[in-house]
């Protein structure tokens, strides 16, 4: 029996994972849930899976998850705050981590998990975007099993020798080719990208994700995150990484090898596939999502990604080879552009350029602790905070 901890357990990754793991009460109980926002989903997943801890951010969502809890007549412990984060990722009880938190927060515990030698399943990208170095060393001094839940990720990981999943020449690998589906506006006249909305931009062709990532995917922005987090996980440099646009979301990404091979992993758009898949590694186990029909398919399209139509792409490549704190710059750039997107403050082409500023205003600097990191990160906010007045 696998004990979990699943942080970030009500948003879009979290309630998929919790869709699996009811399939299988056999394999799995929940150790710990965590939620910042949605209180009362969290409740009711605590009534359904009966977690031992359930963790919210402050005094005030505690007391709120408390009282749902008491209501219930349930025995979850309710605790607050990111040091409870961090607990509930490092315990002796929990042998699995679930990495779901969106965005920098997340950082904290899926170090955590990572320094404390657990299975981790890292949805969260943007924390081996911003410590890449630090996040697959603390990986492995622990001796930590990292999983990738990003669909692409995944995908790369079935598809390289198991056992060596890594990109070093000695493997016979050519490339990684990272499909992109090229999000909501692939196709949308370049010249009314001012007037698109965030109501637009968060409504993904295929796939059904939190707010966040559905921004950066009709940015390209999601892609070019995926480009940083595939080089640290496979320990891929930028030129093994080649981005292809494939509008249908079948193929979730290849690896070419020196022998003319291409391996590709196809599937529908459903993440219960990856997210199923790192649970039960290296076995197979139902996830609810059916096989692919070809034959309705029909037709996959592929093509070159345009980046001038999506500047964050090349953005993103730039601070790879940049180094140091430039991808942690990028990310916090971005974090702030999108919020302030969604709140209608910048139009969407002013993304890009928000992050690009930040970029040239904040150099790059080298930095091998997390505290120089974190430094990093909250001097790129407030310039980019800055830069929104
Ligand atoms: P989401 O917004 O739906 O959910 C985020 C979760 O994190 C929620 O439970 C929320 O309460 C919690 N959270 C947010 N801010 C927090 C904070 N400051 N402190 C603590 N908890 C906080 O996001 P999502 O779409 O599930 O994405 C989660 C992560 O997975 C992201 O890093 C995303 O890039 C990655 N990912 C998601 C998908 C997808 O299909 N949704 C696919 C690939 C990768
Ligand atoms: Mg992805």
């Amino acid at each position: 029996m696998q004990s979990l901890t699943i942080l970030g357990a009500t948003g879009s990754i979290g309630v998929s994972t919790l869709d699996v793991v009811a399939r299988h009460p056999d394999r799995y109980r929940i150790f710990a849930l965590t939620g910042q926002t949605r209180i009362d989903v969290l409740a009711e997943q605590c009534a359904q899976f009966q977690p031992e801890v359930a963790v919210v951010v402050d005094a005030d969502a505690a007391e709120r998850l408390q009282k749902l809890i008491r209501d219930r007549g349930l025995k979850t412990n309710v605790v607050y705050g990111e040091q409870a984060l961090c607990d509930v990722a490092s315990a002796d009880a929990c042998d699995t981590v679930m990495a779901a938190i969106v965005g920098a927060a997340g950082l904290g515990p899926s170090l955590a998990a990572a320094k404390a030698g657990k299975k981790l399943l890292l949805a969260n990208k943007e924390a081996l975007v911003i410590s890449g170095q630090l996040f697959m060393d603390a990986v492995a001094a622990s001796g930590s099993t990292l999983l990738p839940i990003d669909s692409e990720h995944n995908a790369i990981f079935q598809c390289l020798p198991i056992g060596y999943q890594r990109v070093p020449p000695q493997h016979g690998i050519r490339k990684i080719l990272l499909t992109a589906s090229g999000g909501p506006f692939l196709d949308r006249e370049l010249s009314s990208f001012d007037s698109i909305t965030p109501e637009q931009a968060v409504a993904h062709p295929n796939w059904s994700m939190g707010r966040k990532i559905s921004v950066d995917s009709a940015t390209m922005m999601n892609k070019g995150l995926e480009v940083i987090e595939a080089h640290w996980l496979f320990g891929a440099s930028a030129s093994q990484i080649e981005v292809v646009i494939h509008p249908q979301s079948v193929i979730h990404s290849m690896v070419a090898y020196a022998d003319g091979s291409v391996l590709a992993q196809l599937g529908n758009p459903d993440m219960r596939t990856p997210i199923a898949h790192a649970l039960a590694y290296p076995e197979r186990i139902d996830s609810g999502v059916d096989a692919i029909d070809l034959a309705r398919i029909a037709q996959l399209d592929f093509r070159e990604p345009d980046r001038v139509r999506f500047p964050c792409l090349q953005l993103a490549f730039d601070v790879l080879h940049a180094g140091g704190s430039a991808p942690a710059v990028l990310n916090a750039a971005n974090e702030v552009a999108v919020q302030a997107f969604l709140d209608k403050q910048i139009g969407f082409t002013r993304i890009s350029s928000l992050i690009a500023e930040t970029l040239s205003r904040v150099p790059a600097a080298s930095v091998d602790t997390l505290e120089s990191l974190l430094a990093q990160d909250s001097k790129a906010r407030d310039q980019a905070r800055a830069l929104l007045q």
